[in-house]
């Protein structure tokens, strides 16, 4: 199925699969929590350090599909550095951009937008999604 993706957001996605940023474990992390996909066999676990007005570091583990494995660290890209609140409206655009809604030109999902091709296989849509689900629970448990 991901030969039917457009082949620059098909390298950009085994890019992220084959040198993943952010993956490892944190010792000190405030919070652990995972995740999985049953339909296609993706787990997942994401660890954070911050509180809810600053996440200051981020590592995920986990196997499954290259398309769960990579929105995992594509998303690990987007979250250091930034607020709950902020990255809760990041999930909020990705969650519209992946049923086929088009972003608006001033918004930036960095690697994240080479996704939303994916939003004509619903099925595939769930691999990517479970690492926005995992971290929308950790945000919960911050
Ligand atoms: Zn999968």
């Amino acid at each position: 199925m991901i030969n039917e993706l457009d082949s620059l957001y098909r390298e950009i996605i085994l890019e992220h699969y084959k040198s993943p940023s952010k993956k490892g474990d944190l010792p000190n992390a405030a919070v652990t929590v995972e995740g999985n996909n049953p339909l296609c066999g993706d787990e997942l676990v994401y660890q954070l350090e911050g509180n809810p007005e600053c996440i200051t570091k981020v590592r995920f583990s986990g196997n499954g599909c290259a398309i769960s494995q990579a929105a995992a660290s594509m998303l690990a890209d987007e979250l250091e550095g930034k607020s709950a609140a902020e990255i809760i409206t990041i999930i909020t655009k990705l969650k519209a951009m992946m049923q086929g809604q088009p972003l608006d030109e001033e918004e930036d999902l960095g690697d994240l937008e080479s996704l939303a091709g994916l939003s004509k296989f619903p099925v595939r849509v769930k691999c990517a999604a479970l690492s926005w689900n995992v971290i929308e629970q950790a945000l919960k448990q911050l």
